[in-house]
């Protein structure tokens, strides 16, 4: 007897089903398509506990007659292609006809659908792929398919879904991209009684583009429109003043398809590279129009992936597209300050510029003097900031701040036992460098000490000590909008990121209130910090709470410690370094960048080459 025999059409379907339903995400991403696919004009999708208990999407498409519908669910059945040469010339989204199949094998289906010119529909209904009913139906033109219980009959699958935010989440993601690539489509989002996302379907991209992430980004967005030869690009490009976490807002669509490449994000963050800070990422919404024949879309389970014929050409035009678009001479007129037609402000000193929040950072860090100077020692008069003059307070050697000892290679001359600690070398603060860098003598050599990541090591430790934390209210509130599967994962972390400060009241949809932030924080870091950490949740990098927390405290202490082109006086410079000296760790900061660093007079000598 033959040990190898053909699998029952059920069983096929369920390993077909391993490979296109991986989870309801990718249900609701087969579903849409086939709307989409349908003509639809709007498309209609509400899903129950994270699409795992119910799935509905509901369109106004050209629907399938009585024997269409039937067809549809098995296995190789689609209206998309004929023969094999029409996988070249692919313009739907759909071409395989296993979609349906494949989710009716693991799941209970409730369908319906009419033509237009049909007197009456179809509704059909299947579990586990067995078609238990099929009848007439009043049911509006258009097709409607209900999932109901997904991996029901899977059960190992079933387990090894995500609690409901989190599929909800991914949800949202396929729902964005998908509204993002096909503006003149109108989409309604609702998860429960949520409404997720609305978008106009005016074909205004723009428009969706406000839908998704917000008006406030969208409004800021630089609108890109290339064409050369046979590609043609379209869509928005952050100016490099805005900047994300994460890579989570650059997006790729080739002929209205959502797809991943590798190179074409490079090429973009190249672009952006020396423009924005490192570790940030700007947003991109690019759609890439090309010949179908050009591209083989048929290399990927999900369709995620596709091949270009000429992918070096394709990556040099789009190379090209955002250069130019961000080289425009209107790129970044809209965060330049008002300073007047004659541009003279330019010559101003520094100071000029200096943005408000570093000087409330300033000052947490400058009270402390009344609090530690006196205590510490009643005999410098140091004064209170507002009093303090801009230079030169009396600096005693003696009295100086000092630096742990443990500094690289620094030999210590232990002078005295500081307060500060024991075995610290004393300090004479020089002056400050480029309003960045405090220089100071010890014993044994010249120290430059680069005054944010100092400040930046005192917060960071001031902050994971539980102190210091609070928030203050705003006193005018502040909408914040975020996508709708950034919105879920606020919901999920609203109470964490209440205790770090952040006051948040869900507002409906996708926007909320922000009534507090942390202290120091001025209104626009807040939120843009707020963003910047929703962002990182919803891109699944920082999932534990112990990673959220490290970088609430990280962000905060980061955005909260003075910057380089902050001027400091002496004794605010003092402060900063004896504060420093008592950190866990007063040589790198919380990011591992160092802090301090020393030139011994050895050191010294070796470079004048007047080594005895
Ligand atoms: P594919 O999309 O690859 O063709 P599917 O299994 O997703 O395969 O769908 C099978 C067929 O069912 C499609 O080719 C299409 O003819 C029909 N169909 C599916 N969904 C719809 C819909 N919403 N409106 C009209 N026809 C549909
Ligand atoms: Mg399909």
């Amino acid at each position: 007897m033959s040990r190898i025999r053909l699998l029952d059409p059920l069983t096929a379907n369920q390993i077909a089903a391993g490979e296109v339903v991986e989870r309801p995400a990718s249900v609701i991403k087969e579903l849409l398509e086939n709307s989409l696919d349908a003509g639809a004009q709007s498309v209609y999708l509400k899903i129950e506990n994270g699409g795992k208990d119910k799935i509905i999407v509901t369109d106004d498409g050209f629907g399938m007659n009585a024997d269409d519908m039937c067809l549809a669910f098995q296995r190789h059945a689609t209206s998309k292609i004929t023969t094999a040469e029409d996988l070249s010339q692919i313009t739907t989204l759909g071409f395989r006809g296993e979609a349906l199949a494949s989710i009716a094998a693991v799941s209970r289906v409730h369908a319906s659908s009419r033509q237009r010119e049909d007197a009456a529909g179809t509704e059909l209904k299947i579990e586990a792929g067995s078609v238990l009913s099929t009848k007439p139906s009043g049911c509006s033109e258009g097709t409607s398919i209900e999932i109901s219980d997904l991996f029901f009959n899977a059960p190992a699958r079933r387990k090894f879904l995500f609690n409901a935010s989190r599929e909800t989440a991914a949800i949202s993601e396929i729902v964005n991209r998908l509204a993002l690539s096909h503006p003149s489509v109108r989409f309604t989002y609702y998860s429960g009684p949520r409404l997720l996302l609305q978008t106009p379907g005016k074909g205004r991209l723009r428009e969706v583009v406000a839908s998704v992430y917000g008006l406030d980004l969208a409004e800021k967005l630089l609108e890109i429109n290339y064409l050369k030869h046979d590609v043609e690009l379209s869509g928005f490009l952050s100016p490099p003043q805005i900047h994300k976490a994460t890579t989570s807002n650059i997006v790729f669509f080739i002929n209205g398809r959502y797809i991943k490449d590798s190179i074409l994000l490079n090429t973009i963050k190249e672009v952006y590279n020396s423009k924005i800070p490192g570790g940030r990422f700007p947003v991109a919404i690019l759609n890439i129009s090309i010949k179908p024949g050009s591209v083989d879309v048929n290399v990927h389970p999900q369709k995620l992936t596709v091949k270009f014929d000429r992918p070096e050409y394709i990556n040099s035009v789009i190379l090209a597209a955002v250069e130019d678009c961000l080289s425009r001479p209107d790129t970044d007129t809209w965060f330049i300050p008002q300073i007047g037609n004659d541009g003279a402000k330019q010559f101003l000193p520094n100071v000029e510029y200096h943005e408000p929040q570093h000087q409330v950072a300033w000052r947490e860090v400058v009270q402390e003097r009344s609090m530690d100077a006196p205590v510490e020692d009643p005999s410098i008069d140091v004064p209170k900031p507002e009093e303090a003059p801009a230079n030169d307070l009396p600096m005693p050697l003696e009295e100086s701040p000092a630096i742990k000892n443990d500094i690289p290679a620094a030999k210590t001359t232990n002078i005295n036992a500081s307060r500060s600690g024991a075995g610290i070398p004393i300090m004479r603060i020089v002056g400050q460098f480029k309003a960045g860098y405090i220089l100071a003598e010890a014993e044994d050599g010249l120290y430059i000490i680069d005054q944010h990541g100092a400040h930046e090591r005192i917060l960071y430790d001031k902050y994971s000590q539980g102190t210091q934390l609070g928030h203050s209210q705003l006193t005018v509130p502040q909408t914040v909008d975020f996508s709708a599967d950034e919105a879920e994962y606020l919901v999920e972390y609203i109470f964490l990121l209440q205790e770090f400060g952040f006051i948040l009241e869900h507002f409906g949809g996708n926007s909320f209130i922000l009534r507090g932030m942390p202290r120091f924080l001025n209104t626009s870091d807040g939120v843009n910090l707020l963003q910047d950490i929703v962002q990182l949740l919803a891109s699944g990098t920082k999932v534990n709470q112990q990673d959220l927390e490290k970088e609430l405290l990280l962000q905060l202490s980061c955005k909260g410690a003075i910057k380089e082109g902050q001027y400091l006086d002496k004794a605010e410079m003092e402060i900063l370094i004896r504060q420093l000296a008592k950190t866990s760790y007063p040589l790198s900061c919380p990011h591992g960048r160092p802090i301090v660093i020393k030139l011994s007079i050895a050191d010294l000598k070796k470079l004048f080459l007047r080594q005895e």
